[in-house]
Protein backbone atom coordinates (compact mmCIF):
# COMPACT_ATOMS: atom_id res chain seq x y z
CA UNK A 1 0.00 0.00 0.00
CA UNK A 2 1.11 3.56 -1.22
CA UNK A 3 1.85 5.74 2.70
CA UNK A 4 3.36 8.50 0.37
CA UNK A 5 -0.03 11.23 0.47
CA UNK A 6 0.10 14.97 0.19
CA UNK A 7 -2.61 16.93 1.47
CA UNK A 8 -4.28 17.52 -2.02
CA UNK A 9 -4.56 13.26 -1.91
CA UNK A 10 -2.48 13.00 -4.39
CA UNK A 11 -0.36 9.73 -4.23
CA UNK A 12 3.72 9.47 -4.54
CA UNK A 13 5.13 6.14 -6.27
CA UNK A 14 7.27 7.22 -8.25
CA UNK A 15 10.72 8.70 -7.92
CA UNK A 16 13.12 10.77 -10.27
CA UNK A 17 16.45 10.40 -9.34
CA UNK A 18 19.18 12.29 -10.86
CA UNK A 19 22.54 10.82 -10.31
CA UNK A 20 24.45 13.49 -12.02
CA UNK A 21 24.42 17.40 -13.05
CA UNK A 22 26.90 16.51 -15.71
CA UNK A 23 26.23 16.55 -19.08
CA UNK A 24 27.56 16.30 -22.52
CA UNK A 25 24.45 18.00 -24.67
CA UNK A 26 24.40 21.19 -24.95
CA UNK A 27 20.63 21.51 -26.04
CA UNK A 28 19.49 24.93 -26.51
CA UNK A 29 16.23 25.08 -24.25
CA UNK A 30 18.38 23.50 -21.23
CA UNK A 31 22.22 23.72 -20.99
CA UNK A 32 23.20 25.66 -24.56
CA UNK A 33 26.20 26.58 -22.90
CA UNK A 34 27.33 23.02 -22.04
CA UNK A 35 27.40 21.83 -18.41
CA UNK A 36 28.91 24.07 -16.11
CA UNK A 37 30.35 23.47 -12.34
CA UNK A 38 28.51 25.31 -10.10
CA UNK A 39 31.30 26.59 -8.01
CA UNK A 40 29.07 28.10 -4.96
CA UNK A 41 28.20 24.02 -4.13
CA UNK A 42 30.84 22.35 -3.42
CA UNK A 43 28.79 18.74 -2.37
CA UNK A 44 29.35 15.91 -4.55
CA UNK A 45 27.30 13.47 -6.21
CA UNK A 46 25.63 10.82 -4.17
CA UNK A 47 27.40 7.75 -3.85
CA UNK A 48 26.09 4.49 -4.79
CA UNK A 49 26.02 3.31 -1.73
CA UNK A 50 23.61 6.16 -0.32
CA UNK A 51 21.43 5.46 -3.44
CA UNK A 52 21.18 2.40 -2.38
CA UNK A 53 19.79 2.94 1.30
CA UNK A 54 17.73 5.66 -0.08
CA UNK A 55 16.08 3.64 -2.54
CA UNK A 56 15.34 0.94 0.21
CA UNK A 57 13.66 3.90 2.70
CA UNK A 58 11.73 5.17 -0.30
CA UNK A 59 10.46 1.22 -1.26
CA UNK A 60 9.14 0.85 2.38
CA UNK A 61 7.22 4.11 1.74
CA UNK A 62 5.19 2.57 -0.56
CA UNK A 63 7.49 3.50 -3.93
CA UNK A 64 7.86 1.17 -6.78
CA UNK A 65 9.08 2.75 -9.22
CA UNK A 66 12.30 4.81 -9.82
CA UNK A 67 13.69 6.81 -12.74
CA UNK A 68 17.48 7.63 -13.13
CA UNK A 69 17.95 10.83 -14.61
CA UNK A 70 20.63 13.65 -14.53
CA UNK A 71 22.10 15.38 -16.52
CA UNK A 72 23.29 12.24 -18.21
CA UNK A 73 23.14 9.58 -15.82
CA UNK A 74 25.29 7.57 -17.83
CA UNK A 75 28.13 9.59 -17.85
CA UNK A 76 29.03 8.36 -14.53
CA UNK A 77 31.05 5.32 -14.39
CA UNK A 78 29.21 3.36 -11.88
CA UNK A 79 26.06 3.43 -13.45
CA UNK A 80 25.45 0.24 -14.45
CA UNK A 81 26.02 -0.71 -10.56
CA UNK A 82 23.43 1.96 -9.46
CA UNK A 83 20.80 -0.24 -11.37
CA UNK A 84 21.87 -3.33 -10.30
CA UNK A 85 22.16 -2.28 -6.78
CA UNK A 86 18.80 -0.56 -6.57
CA UNK A 87 17.45 -3.79 -8.36
CA UNK A 88 19.05 -6.10 -6.05
CA UNK A 89 18.24 -4.79 -2.52
CA UNK A 90 15.91 -2.46 -2.33
CA UNK A 91 12.49 -3.22 -3.19
CA UNK A 92 11.92 -1.28 -5.92
CA UNK A 93 9.92 -2.94 -8.75
CA UNK A 94 10.93 -0.93 -11.68
CA UNK A 95 14.09 0.66 -12.39
CA UNK A 96 13.91 2.93 -15.31
CA UNK A 97 16.40 5.51 -16.59
CA UNK A 98 15.84 8.55 -19.20
CA UNK A 99 19.05 9.20 -21.16
CA UNK A 100 20.09 11.54 -24.74
CA UNK A 101 21.60 8.08 -25.04
CA UNK A 102 24.65 8.96 -26.75
CA UNK A 103 26.17 5.76 -26.74
CA UNK A 104 23.82 3.81 -26.81
CA UNK A 105 24.61 1.20 -29.47
CA UNK A 106 27.82 0.76 -27.12
CA UNK A 107 26.19 -0.03 -24.09
CA UNK A 108 22.98 -1.30 -24.88
CA UNK A 109 24.19 -4.78 -24.30
CA UNK A 110 25.04 -3.92 -20.47
CA UNK A 111 22.08 -2.08 -20.33
CA UNK A 112 19.66 -4.84 -21.45
CA UNK A 113 22.14 -7.34 -18.58
CA UNK A 114 21.94 -5.11 -16.01
CA UNK A 115 18.00 -5.49 -15.52
CA UNK A 116 16.59 -2.42 -16.57
CA UNK A 117 12.89 -2.24 -16.96
CA UNK A 118 12.29 0.59 -19.23
CA UNK A 119 14.45 3.44 -21.39
CA UNK A 120 13.53 7.01 -22.58
CA UNK A 121 15.76 8.13 -25.13
CA UNK A 122 15.29 11.61 -25.70
CA UNK A 123 15.62 12.63 -29.22
CA UNK A 124 13.95 15.67 -30.58
CA UNK A 125 14.38 15.19 -34.22
CA UNK A 126 14.74 12.37 -37.05
CA UNK A 127 16.34 14.71 -38.95
CA UNK A 128 20.25 15.08 -38.33
CA UNK A 129 20.37 18.56 -38.78
CA UNK A 130 17.97 19.48 -36.65
CA UNK A 131 19.17 17.19 -34.39
CA UNK A 132 22.78 18.84 -34.05
CA UNK A 133 21.32 22.21 -33.68
CA UNK A 134 19.14 21.34 -31.16
CA UNK A 135 21.37 19.33 -29.43
CA UNK A 136 25.10 20.90 -30.31
CA UNK A 137 25.55 17.08 -31.21
CA UNK A 138 26.15 15.10 -34.29
CA UNK A 139 24.91 11.78 -33.12
CA UNK A 140 21.49 10.77 -34.07
CA UNK A 141 22.64 7.94 -35.59
CA UNK A 142 24.53 5.57 -32.58
CA UNK A 143 21.22 6.69 -30.33
CA UNK A 144 18.87 4.58 -33.46
CA UNK A 145 21.69 2.29 -33.75
CA UNK A 146 21.44 1.80 -29.93
CA UNK A 147 17.53 1.65 -30.24
CA UNK A 148 18.20 -1.26 -32.83
CA UNK A 149 20.33 -2.91 -30.80
CA UNK A 150 18.06 -2.82 -27.87
CA UNK A 151 15.02 -3.96 -30.00
CA UNK A 152 17.41 -7.27 -31.07
CA UNK A 153 17.95 -7.96 -27.49
CA UNK A 154 14.21 -8.12 -26.82
CA UNK A 155 14.33 -5.03 -24.51
CA UNK A 156 10.85 -3.90 -23.87
CA UNK A 157 9.83 -0.31 -22.73
CA UNK A 158 11.30 1.83 -24.84
CA UNK A 159 9.95 5.26 -25.40
CA UNK A 160 11.31 8.35 -27.24
CA UNK A 161 10.58 11.91 -26.38
CA UNK A 162 11.33 15.29 -27.52
CA UNK A 163 10.62 18.62 -26.86
CA UNK A 164 8.22 20.26 -29.09
CA UNK A 165 9.74 23.30 -30.65
CA UNK A 166 8.18 26.06 -32.64
CA UNK A 167 9.47 26.13 -36.18
CA UNK A 168 11.79 23.30 -35.76
CA UNK A 169 10.21 20.59 -34.81
CA UNK A 170 6.74 21.62 -35.09
CA UNK A 171 5.40 20.77 -38.51
CA UNK A 172 3.36 18.11 -40.08
CA UNK A 173 6.31 16.43 -41.80
CA UNK A 174 7.76 16.13 -38.61
CA UNK A 175 4.58 14.68 -37.15
CA UNK A 176 4.79 11.99 -39.97
CA UNK A 177 7.77 11.23 -39.67
CA UNK A 178 7.32 10.02 -36.17
CA UNK A 179 4.58 8.34 -37.23
CA UNK A 180 6.43 6.67 -39.88
CA UNK A 181 8.99 5.55 -36.97
CA UNK A 182 6.35 4.19 -34.68
CA UNK A 183 4.07 2.68 -37.64
CA UNK A 184 6.13 -0.90 -37.23
CA UNK A 185 8.12 -0.29 -34.15
CA UNK A 186 6.19 -0.82 -30.67
CA UNK A 187 7.51 2.21 -29.23
CA UNK A 188 6.12 5.33 -27.52
CA UNK A 189 6.92 8.18 -28.74
CA UNK A 190 5.69 11.61 -27.10
CA UNK A 191 6.11 15.28 -27.40
CA UNK A 192 7.01 18.01 -24.53
CA UNK A 193 5.79 21.07 -24.29
CA UNK A 194 8.55 23.56 -23.26
CA UNK A 195 8.60 24.94 -20.13
CA UNK A 196 10.21 28.10 -19.16
CA UNK A 197 12.89 27.81 -16.39
CA UNK A 198 15.34 30.69 -14.77
CA UNK A 199 17.68 30.14 -17.65
CA UNK A 200 15.92 29.87 -20.82
CA UNK A 201 13.05 32.92 -20.98
CA UNK A 202 14.81 34.20 -24.50
CA UNK A 203 14.58 30.39 -25.60
CA UNK A 204 11.01 30.40 -24.20
CA UNK A 205 9.78 33.47 -25.85
CA UNK A 206 11.35 31.81 -29.28
CA UNK A 207 10.25 28.62 -29.31
CA UNK A 208 7.61 27.53 -27.38
CA UNK A 209 4.25 26.30 -28.88
CA UNK A 210 1.22 24.81 -27.66
CA UNK A 211 1.17 20.90 -26.91
CA UNK A 212 -2.03 21.37 -29.15
CA UNK A 213 -0.14 21.81 -32.19
CA UNK A 214 0.48 18.28 -31.47
CA UNK A 215 -2.77 17.31 -30.68
CA UNK A 216 -4.50 18.17 -33.22
CA UNK A 217 -2.77 16.36 -35.40
CA UNK A 218 -3.47 13.18 -33.89
CA UNK A 219 -7.11 13.93 -33.72
CA UNK A 220 -7.05 14.70 -37.42
CA UNK A 221 -5.47 11.67 -38.27
CA UNK A 222 -7.16 8.65 -36.31
CA UNK A 223 -5.53 8.50 -33.48
CA UNK A 224 -8.05 7.94 -29.91
CA UNK A 225 -6.79 8.73 -26.54
CA UNK A 226 -6.14 6.12 -24.03
CA UNK A 227 -8.00 5.71 -20.82
CA UNK A 228 -5.67 6.10 -17.92
CA UNK A 229 -4.91 3.38 -14.93
CA UNK A 230 -4.48 5.45 -11.59
CA UNK A 231 -0.80 5.29 -11.88
CA UNK A 232 -0.58 7.03 -15.43
CA UNK A 233 0.90 10.72 -14.61
CA UNK A 234 0.91 13.08 -15.96
CA UNK A 235 1.31 11.79 -19.95
CA UNK A 236 -1.76 11.56 -22.59
CA UNK A 237 -1.53 8.57 -24.55
CA UNK A 238 -2.96 8.10 -28.00
CA UNK A 239 -3.39 4.47 -29.76
CA UNK A 240 -4.27 3.76 -33.93
CA UNK A 241 -4.79 0.48 -34.85
CA UNK A 242 -2.71 0.79 -37.48
CA UNK A 243 0.24 1.57 -35.40
CA UNK A 244 2.60 -0.40 -33.54
CA UNK A 245 3.79 2.60 -31.29
CA UNK A 246 1.78 4.84 -29.46
CA UNK A 247 1.82 8.92 -29.59
CA UNK A 248 1.52 10.83 -26.38
CA UNK A 249 1.85 14.31 -25.34
CA UNK A 250 2.92 16.06 -22.13
CA UNK A 251 1.40 19.70 -21.94
CA UNK A 252 2.48 20.94 -18.52
CA UNK A 253 0.54 24.51 -18.74
CA UNK A 254 -2.31 22.57 -19.72
CA UNK A 255 -5.55 22.84 -17.20
CA UNK A 256 -5.12 19.75 -14.32
CA UNK A 257 -1.98 18.95 -15.46
CA UNK A 258 -1.14 18.56 -11.94
CA UNK A 259 -3.80 16.88 -10.73
CA UNK A 260 -2.23 13.39 -11.89
CA UNK A 261 1.39 14.38 -10.48
CA UNK A 262 2.86 11.13 -8.97
CA UNK A 263 6.44 11.59 -8.22
CA UNK A 264 8.59 13.28 -6.26
CA UNK A 265 12.30 14.33 -6.96
CA UNK A 266 15.77 14.08 -5.47
CA UNK A 267 18.74 16.06 -6.77
CA UNK A 268 21.80 14.27 -7.68
CA UNK A 269 23.41 16.21 -3.87
CA UNK A 270 20.62 14.89 -2.41
CA UNK A 271 18.01 17.39 -2.16
CA UNK A 272 14.82 16.64 -2.21
CA UNK A 273 12.27 18.31 -4.68
CA UNK A 274 8.46 18.02 -3.74
CA UNK A 275 8.10 19.85 -7.60
CA UNK A 276 9.65 19.92 -10.70
CA UNK A 277 9.28 24.00 -10.03
CA UNK A 278 9.08 25.90 -6.58
CA UNK A 279 10.90 26.84 -4.20
CA UNK A 280 10.72 24.02 -1.46
CA UNK A 281 13.08 21.29 -1.35
CA UNK A 282 15.31 19.94 1.24
CA UNK A 283 18.60 18.16 1.68
CA UNK A 284 17.59 14.68 3.13
CA UNK A 285 21.27 13.31 2.73
CA UNK A 286 22.96 13.26 5.48
CA UNK A 287 19.88 10.56 6.35
CA UNK A 288 21.32 8.09 3.44
CA UNK A 289 25.08 7.57 5.71
CA UNK A 290 24.02 4.46 7.66
CA UNK A 291 21.59 1.74 7.43
CA UNK A 292 20.18 2.40 10.90
CA UNK A 293 18.57 5.70 9.94
CA UNK A 294 15.78 4.12 7.23
CA UNK A 295 13.22 4.82 9.70
CA UNK A 296 14.37 8.64 10.26
CA UNK A 297 14.81 9.09 6.31
CA UNK A 298 11.25 7.84 5.71
CA UNK A 299 10.02 10.24 8.86
CA UNK A 300 11.41 13.44 6.94
CA UNK A 301 10.40 12.07 4.12
CA UNK A 302 6.81 11.74 4.84
CA UNK A 303 6.87 15.52 7.15
CA UNK A 304 7.88 16.69 4.01
CA UNK A 305 5.07 16.04 1.72
CA UNK A 306 2.65 18.08 4.23
CA UNK A 307 4.64 21.26 2.21
CA UNK A 308 3.70 20.19 -1.38
CA UNK A 309 1.57 22.68 -3.34
CA UNK A 310 -1.16 22.12 -5.82
CA UNK A 311 -0.06 23.75 -8.79
CA UNK A 312 3.83 24.47 -10.26
CA UNK A 313 2.30 27.95 -10.88
CA UNK A 314 4.27 27.81 -14.38
CA UNK A 315 1.38 29.31 -16.05
CA UNK A 316 2.41 32.70 -14.53
CA UNK A 317 5.83 32.23 -14.91
CA UNK A 318 6.86 31.20 -11.39
CA UNK A 319 10.28 28.85 -11.82
CA UNK A 320 11.33 28.61 -8.53
CA UNK A 321 14.65 27.11 -8.00
CA UNK A 322 15.13 25.72 -11.41
CA UNK A 323 17.94 27.71 -13.40
CA UNK A 324 17.22 24.66 -15.57
CA UNK A 325 16.13 20.84 -15.43
CA UNK A 326 19.55 19.22 -15.90
CA UNK A 327 19.37 19.84 -12.16
CA UNK A 328 16.09 18.08 -11.41
CA UNK A 329 16.04 15.36 -14.20
CA UNK A 330 13.10 17.19 -16.35
N1 LIG B 1 19.99 14.08 -20.24
C1 LIG B 1 18.86 13.24 -20.21
C2 LIG B 1 17.95 13.50 -21.38
O1 LIG B 1 18.10 14.54 -22.03
O2 LIG B 1 17.08 12.67 -21.62
C3 LIG B 1 18.07 13.30 -18.91
C4 LIG B 1 17.84 14.66 -18.30
S1 LIG B 1 16.83 15.78 -19.25
C5 LIG B 1 16.77 17.17 -18.18
C6 LIG B 1 15.22 15.02 -19.10
C7 LIG B 1 14.18 15.47 -20.08
O3 LIG B 1 13.85 16.81 -19.83
C8 LIG B 1 14.61 15.39 -21.53
O4 LIG B 1 13.64 14.66 -22.26
C9 LIG B 1 14.64 16.83 -21.98
O5 LIG B 1 14.33 16.97 -23.32
C10 LIG B 1 13.59 17.44 -21.07
N2 LIG B 1 13.75 18.88 -20.89
C11 LIG B 1 14.85 19.57 -20.51
N3 LIG B 1 14.59 20.89 -20.42
C12 LIG B 1 13.29 21.05 -20.76
C13 LIG B 1 12.41 22.18 -20.85
N4 LIG B 1 12.83 23.41 -20.56
N5 LIG B 1 11.13 21.97 -21.21
C14 LIG B 1 10.68 20.71 -21.49
N6 LIG B 1 11.45 19.62 -21.40
C15 LIG B 1 12.74 19.78 -21.05
FE1 LIG C 1 21.73 17.33 -21.31
FE2 LIG C 1 19.36 16.23 -21.18
FE3 LIG C 1 19.69 18.87 -20.65
FE4 LIG C 1 19.96 17.95 -23.14
S1 LIG C 1 18.08 17.92 -21.90
S2 LIG C 1 21.36 19.36 -22.09
S3 LIG C 1 20.83 15.97 -22.85
S4 LIG C 1 20.46 17.19 -19.45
Amino acid sequence: MNILKDSFGRRFSYIRLSISDVCNFKCGYCLPDGYKIDKSDNRTFITKEEIGRLAKALSELGVSKIRLTGGEPTVRKDFLDIIKIIKKNSGIKKTVITTNGYHLDRIADDLNKSGLDGINISIDSLDPKTFRKITGHDRLNEILEGIKKLQKLNFKNIKVNAVLLRGVNDKEEDFKSWANFIKNNQIDFRYIELMQTGDNLDYFNQYHVSANKFTNYLNNNNWVIQTFGKDAGPSKNYINPEYKGKFGVIAPYSKDFCKSCNRLRITAKGDLRLCLFGNTGINIRHLMQRDDQTEELKDLILKQLNYKKESHYLEIGETGLTKNLSTTGG
